[in-house]
């Protein structure tokens, strides 16, 4: 589904240039739940966006069911990338005047796409957030928010989900409900690349990659 070739991001900033993914190759199954893990620094969140088709590489491709993502142009990128990615990160970034239903609905104005409230609120009575539609980000738990990102990630439905330290701000409990929803997701045939330091995932990983100084190692290499 998903194949990286190749791929290297060098940053070029003031100081000198970062090289932030170095000769990265992956592939990544339809189906697949893949933990990614590494230091702080060591590429993670690039190789995220890189594969979400956020960040073009320096060098090398990225292909999603074939595609070649950054030989689209911005805009069938874009397009693209609502409709087969849902994205998920640690910061939850939820509109704060907006209440649950509309920051999930935020997900179809992205895609330029009409999406009811009921649809949302079809989402949220599985994720068991039925009696929070109403409510406003400042009035849900931590847990909740990152909840309520993940059903804005799943409305339009997409192939994949790229989270980012989803758990990074949760205590354990309500790390275990998101992975929960993760696994969820990936029960009904969804993919799921996700970066996170504990290891509640493990034991639902059919991979654990991890990167250094953005090299890719393979579980047992590193
Ligand atoms: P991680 O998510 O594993 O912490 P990142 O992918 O955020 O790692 O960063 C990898 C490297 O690239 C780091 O050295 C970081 O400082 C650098 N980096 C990340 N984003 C930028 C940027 N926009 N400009 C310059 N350097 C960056
Ligand atoms: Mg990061």
């Amino acid at each position: 589904m998903i194949h990286l070739e190749n791929v290297s991001k060098i940053y070029r900033t003031g100081r000198g240039e970062v090289r932030a993914l170095d000769a990265v190759d992956l592939q990544v199954e339809s189906g697949e739940l893949v933990v990614v893990r590494g230091p702080s620094g060591s590429g993670k969140t690039t190789l995220l966006l890189t594969i979400g088709g956020m960040l073009r590489p320096t060098t090398g491709r990225v292909r999603f069911d074939g595609a070649d993502l950054y030989s689209l142009n911005e805009r069938a990128r874009t397009r693209f990338r609502a409709e087969n990615i849902g994205f998920v990160f640690q910061m939850f970034h939820l509109l704060p005047y907006l209440n649950t239903i509309d920051n999930v609905l935020l997900a179809a104005g992205a895609q330029g796409r009409r999406a009811g409230k009921s649809e949302a609120q079809e989402i949220l009575d599985r994720l068991g957030l039925s009696e929070r539609g109403h409510h406003k980000p400042s009035q849900l738990s931590a847990g909740e928010k990152q909840r309520t990102a993940i059903a804005r990630a799943l409305l339009n439905q997409p192939k994949l989900i790229l989270a980012d330290e989803p758990t990074g701000n949760l205590d354990p409990e309500n790390a275990s409900e998101v992975i929960g929803d993760l696994v969820e997701f990936r029960h009904r045939g969804g993919t799921v690349i996700v970066v996170t330091h504990g290891t509640v995932a493990d034991q639902y990983a059919d991979r654990v990659i991890y990167l250094r100084e953005g090299r890719c190692l393979a579980a047992g290499e590193s």
